[in-house]
């Protein structure tokens, strides 16, 4: 199966649906803090669409308070039989103080693991709207759309050995960078797949010069795109200069592929471009299963106040029938819906500029779902 990527794999599952149609399977994840506001939004998108069965499980805060657990058995059964998911965020202050192994955040980290989701998508897009947002200077981000490839499920964060010892009566804390040649393959595949689609440029970001890890993920990216990529143009970028280049001149990007810790570090970065958390979709696809979910977090400080902006939950929607249902007439609608919504002037608090609208997330959300 590591062979043929998600984006493939689903695009021909989606074919097979057309010739045999059938309902398919959204589970939300809503979560803690605004989660359920946002994703309440996207739902109202799906109702008008039609044609979906809409199941809700747990997952966070949420899934400790009612199951024990962030990441409950429950919520485990009912990720692997839906089509796809779409998840609020997770996580607040009422847990802080909980074993690190019951954080809401292991949800997170929970579920990705288990459904193998190794390719997070991130598009840092500046809609013309919002352009006065970034802090950067509009000719540098006019226009700008560039797709992040963040290996999500190796890297430091899963490596081993790890933990905190002592050796020589002295602490040490270990973490292990490692790849394997398959996980980097996958996702460099993810990678060309979609600069095919697009401005046919995938930039590998590593640190190749001292780290052996992102060496090989130099070697084994460049003899990937010798033997099947030839289409696509590929070059290779030190991970420092990368965080310069993405600020100095981010145009200068189409897809932007890189590890776990890289990947976590530079999207973050990437997103700023376009002013606001509550704007920025993410897709976490593996070879079977796939996750949409905003880049926020539970915004507990607005939580339950209908501030919260729903966009990047809706554009994340989006994403999950262009990548999942192979349906971009659809995601193009949606996309186009939150676009007009904001030509038309309504802003939630986040996004608010002079002369505007302030909407509360209830009033985008319908206002998009009139749209469509
Ligand atoms: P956050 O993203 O929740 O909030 C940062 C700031 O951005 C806050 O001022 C918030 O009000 C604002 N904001 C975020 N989303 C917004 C939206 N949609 N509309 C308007 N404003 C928005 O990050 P944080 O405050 O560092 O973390 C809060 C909690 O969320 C923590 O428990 C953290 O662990 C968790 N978290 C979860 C995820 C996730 O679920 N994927 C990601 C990041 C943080």
């Amino acid at each position: 199966m590591l062979a043929t990527s998600n984006i493939f794999i689903l695009a021909r599952y989606e074919l097979n649906c057309y010739s045999q149609p059938m309902t398919k399977k959204i589970l939300i994840l809503a979560g803690d803090g605004i989660g359920p506001e946002v994703t309440k939004q996207a739902v109202k998108i799906l109702d008008k669409i039609g044609g979906f069965e809409i199941d809700y499980a747990d997952i966070g805060g949420i899934g400790y308070d009612n199951h024990g657990h962030p990441y409950p058995e429950e919520t485990k059964q009912k990720a692997k039989q839906a089509d796809s998911i779409l998840l609020g965020a997770v996580g607040g202050e009422k847990w802080d103080n909980l074993d690190f192994s019951l954080k809401p955040e292991r949800g997170l980290l929970g579920i990705r693991k288990d459904l193998q989701l190794f390719a997070n998508l991130r598009p840092a897009i500046v809609f013309d709207e919002l352009v006065g947002a970034s802090s950067l200077k509009e000719e540098l981000v006019k226009g700008l759309d560039i797709m992040i490839v963040r290996e999500l499920t190796g890297d430091i964060y899963f490596g081993e050995p790890r933990g905190i010892e002592t050796r020589d009566g002295k602490r040490v804390g270990i973490n292990t960078m490692i790849y394997d040649e398959d996980e980097v393959k996958r996702v460099s595949r993810v990678a060309f797949e979609l600069a095919q689609k697009r401005g046919g440029k995938v930039c590998s970001v590593d640190k190749a010069n001292v780290l052996e890890a992102t060496l090989m993920w130099r070697e084994e990216i460049t003899k990937l795109h010798a033997a099947e990529f030839q289409d696509c143009q590929l070059s290779h970028m030190y991970v420092d200069n990368a965080a310069m280049q993405i600020i100095r001149q981010p145009k200068q990007f189409d897809v932007i592929v890189t590890g776990n810790i890289f990947g976590d570090i530079l999207s973050d970065a990437a997103a700023m471009l376009t002013g606001s958390l509550g704007m920025l979709p993410s897709a976490s696809l593996g070879d079977k299963y796939s996750l949409y979910e905003p880049v926020h977090g539970s915004a507990p400080d607005i939580a339950g106040q209908d501030k919260a902006n729903p966009i990047a939950t809706i554009m994340s929607l989006a994403m999950m029938f262009r990548y999942t249902f192979a349906d971009g007439a659809t995601a193009d609608k949606i996309e186009n819906a939150c676009k007009a919504a904001l030509a038309e002037g309504y802003r939630t608090g986040d996004i608010m500029q002079d002369g505007c609208k302030l909407a509360g997330t209830e009033e985008i959300g319908d206002l998009i779902t009139a749209k469509i």
